[in-house]
């Protein structure tokens, strides 16, 4: 399908209206957001149901007896049955509200404390966020279990073979992002989670990157853990899920103890209340679960198949202009990858091209992406990060194109 017919099906300009804030300047030029696997923006409709909470029914949840807070109960978990539908889970007490994926993952690597022992074996992707990793080493010093590490290779996708010859009887976890942040590569879950389950490993996914273009099924893929975070998909801050099989929920103590999450309290023992509740102490962030379900409602109705396609779109576009450029280096070509590009220029910081980026109007992120370890691989200090949603246009990777161009005349 030509640029122009697929831009018209997609009706990219009418979804734009949903979104306020791309119709602000910065530093006098009118806004492009291509900062989008950082945070993505929130329309209306999501922003309407924040305004309606705080309107009409902001009041604590699970314990109130009137009618605010039956209200504000019943909205919370609505929006949890809406996202275990949305990831296919098989019951609502698997979806635990979070503050985000880092929480998940901590939730999940704090269980594991009592659980591993000297001697046990956890594997990491060698792309993971910082958040994917630090967890599993404070896990390890904690147990006495061994971090290793599943490498990739040049174009920044994970080695299988190696993968299948480190999993082993001693492995008790596997945990790896389903898309990089930092490359944007679709990694190969359904394999991976099969062949640890061969070995008798429970797989952990972040979710993050991939949440906001691939509607992932937790049953379908047989998946232990989940984890996602709602910013990424269009919805608030400070709020997420963890997807967990029941078996593992209920085997693995609670994180955090507090209100919420108990059954009984004296001084000689306390009780812990059933799931999901034995992980959600205290008082959550009610109205963020609320408009996280409604941010899921917002994307479903565009399409998540819709979605994907017209990203990849704007992906091989912006792919094949910025390959015009002398002296430019894509990192991540993987054969899967979601609309995430890496670059650097030759001989240019890539802090300086974001910053005349920036200048120009144009976000996108500079630095090593909460990646380290794939810089490393790369023996780079970081990468120029453009990251699209469907709310982008082909106008808009023009002007980045000519911007990117106008910033390394300047810089060189
Ligand atoms: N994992 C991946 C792959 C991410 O991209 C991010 C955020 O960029 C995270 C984890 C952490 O998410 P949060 O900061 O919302 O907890």
């Amino acid at each position: 399908m030509s640029q122009q017919t697929q831009a018209k099906t997609f009706e990219v300009e009418k979804i734009r209206k949903d979104f306020p804030i791309l119709n602000r300047e910065v530093n006098g030029y009118p806004l492009v957001y291509f900062d989008n696997a950082a945070t993505a923006q929130t329309p209306t409709q999501v922003m309407d149901v924040i305004v309606d909470y705080y309107s009409n029914y902001n009041a604590n949840i699970h314990r109130g007896v009137h009618s605010l807070s039956q209200e504000a109960t019943d909205k919370y978990e609505q929006a949890r049955i809406k996202i275990q539908k949305h990831f296919n889970a098989e019951k609502s007490h698997e979806i635990i509200f979070t503050s985000g994926t880092t929480h998940g993952i901590n939730l999940v690597a704090n269980g594991f404390s009592s659980i591993l022992k000297k001697g046990d074996e956890i594997l990491v992707s060698a792309m993971e966020h910082h958040s994917n990793i630090v967890p599993w080493q404070m896990l390890c010093e904690r147990t006495g279990a061994e971090l290793k590490v599943i490498p990739m290779n040049d174009k920044g996708e994970l080695i299988y073979a190696e993968f299948e010859k480190l999993v082993n009887s001693n492995t008790k976890l596997v945990f790896l992002n389903h898309v990089s942040n930092a490359l944007g590569t679709v990694n190969p879950i359904k394999k991976i989670i099969q062949k640890a389950h061969e070995n008798g490993a429970a797989v952990l996914i972040d979710g993050a990157q991939a949440a906001p273009h691939i509607k992932a099924d937790v049953q379908e893929l047989d998946v232990d853990f989940y984890v996602v975070s709602a910013h990424k998909m269009c919805g608030p801050t400070g709020v997420g899920v963890l997807y967990g099989k029941e078996e593992w929920l209920e085997k693995l103590p609670p994180y955090q103890g507090g209100g919420e999450m108990i059954a009984t309290v004296s001084f000689e023992k306390t009780t812990y209340a059933g799931l999901p509740h034995k992980f959600e102490a205290g008082t959550p962030n009610i109205c963020g679960g609320i408009a996280f379900g409604a941010a899921i409602d917002y994307m479903n109705n565009i399409g998540f198949e819709i979605i994907a396609n017209y990203e990849h779109e704007l992906l091989e576009y912006a792919t094949a202009k910025l390959k015009e450029i002398e002296g430019m280096k894509i990192y991540g070509e993987a054969s899967e990858k979601t609309a995430v590009i890496s670059f650097n220029i030759e001989g240019l910081h890539p802090y300086d091209i974001g910053t005349l980026l920036d200048k120009m109007g144009i976000a996108v992120r500079t630095g090593h992406h909460c990646a380290q370890p794939v810089m490393d691989f790369f023996k780079i200090p970081g990468t120029v990060r453009a990251s699209f949603s469907f709310y982008n246009t082909y106008q808009e990777i023009d002007r980045f194109i000519e911007a990117v161009k106008k910033a390394k005349m300047m810089l060189q």
